[in-house]
């Protein structure tokens, strides 16, 4: 019978330095709760030895497990190889670098035990720079622009849900950003709790502005899409009524350089604007249909069969 209550979920990408802390940190606060629990660790393909070093408390701790993935695939993949194996009936991500505090773990599952099926945290300071902060305050207000939900920090890694809200979406790309929105479309009940972030103690950040996954990260926007409570094609609109503005301007342009008036300044000002709005006319279109294209792909799952051929248990 599976008496595991709770599943400590961590993607793991070269934190070495990190693991044994973060592991001996969350024991204490699970034993001190006097739950049973699993702490499952998904190497994504580190170089620095991250596998080997919670192994090493593994022969003490059989609550520890350990996944390993051969080549990097990205948190989103990680957790995703992580929900299927998980035991438990409620669990929690955290991130591996100590960002997270194991401590806020009690305040996530007092939420859960309130009646909400996923609560994620949101945090009281961001401890990676104003960029990123900045960043992120963005992603919010899209992601309420085009889906019409409402989130203080969706991005936040620190998360507890039930098992059957994990069941109820995959994850690809960068979609892991996206959970809660896709938790309260498949109608799970969302909360979220202050918590507090630290600064990165080791080792560098994986998130880039332009990763090397950069093309993938539009898996997120087309997830965005597919709640379909604000559908992507106000890409198209803004694509088209750029169109019809661009045209109308050069054709002011046209008239001011060639007929009344040939002031050198407003006309350049006008071609200027022009252009720019039949660029952006020409080009949102074509990511809207780039879009859909890519959500075709994705939904062929042979695709994700193909990395999982990668995946072994350590
Ligand atoms: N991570 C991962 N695979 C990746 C990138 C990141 O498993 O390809 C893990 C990383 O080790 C960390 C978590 O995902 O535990 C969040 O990554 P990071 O701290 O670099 O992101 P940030 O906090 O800067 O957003
Ligand atoms: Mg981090």
């Amino acid at each position: 019978m599976n008496t595991t209550h709770i599943s400590i979920v961590v993607p793991a990408f070269n934190e070495a330095e990190s693991v044994q802390e973060l592991f001996l940190r969350t024991k204490k606060v699970m034993d001190e709760l006097n739950v049973t629990y699993e702490f499952i660790l998904v190497d994504d393909g580190s170089t620095d030895g991250t596998a080997e070093r919670l192994m090493e408390l593994r022969r003490e701790n059989p609550q520890i497990a350990i996944l390993r993935h051969y080549r990097n695939h990205g948190k989103s993949l990680a957790l995703m190889q992580a929900f299927d194996v998980a035991r438990g009936r409620i669990l929690v991500t955290m991130d591996a670098d100590l960002q997270d505090q194991p401590e806020d773990i009690p305040k996530f599952l007092a939420k859960l035990v309130d009646g909400y099926d996923m609560v994620g945290g949101c945090r009281q300071s961001r401890e990676d720079g104003k960029l990123r902060w900045i960043a992120s305050k963005l992603f919010n207000w899209l992601v309420y622009k085009l889906a019409g939900s409402h989130f203080k920090d969706i991005n936040c890694g620190f998360k507890a849900f039930t098992h059957d809200v994990a069941s109820r979406f995959d994850l690809r790309g960068d979609m892991h950003r996206l959970m809660p929105l896709l938790a309260v479309t498949t109608g799970a009940r969302f909360g979220e709790v202050p918590i507090d972030h630290a600064p990165r103690r080791y080792g560098v950040s994986k998130y880039r502005l332009v990763r090397h996954r950069g093309l993938l990260d539009v898996f997120a926007f087309s997830a965005i899409r597919s709640t379909q409570t604000r559908p992507f094609h106000v890409f198209t609109e803004m694509g088209f009524s750029s169109s019809v503005i661009g045209i109308l301007l050069l054709g002011l342009w046209l008239a001011v350089a060639y007929g009344f008036d040939s002031a050198g300044a407003s006309s350049a000002i006008l071609l200027g604007l022009g252009c720019w709005f039949v660029l952006v006319g020409t080009l949102c279109p074509f990511f809207g249909l780039h879009l859909e294209a890519m959500t075709s792909y994705l939904n062929d799952t042979a695709w994700r069969k193909t990395l999982i051929k990668h995946y072994s248990e350590a």
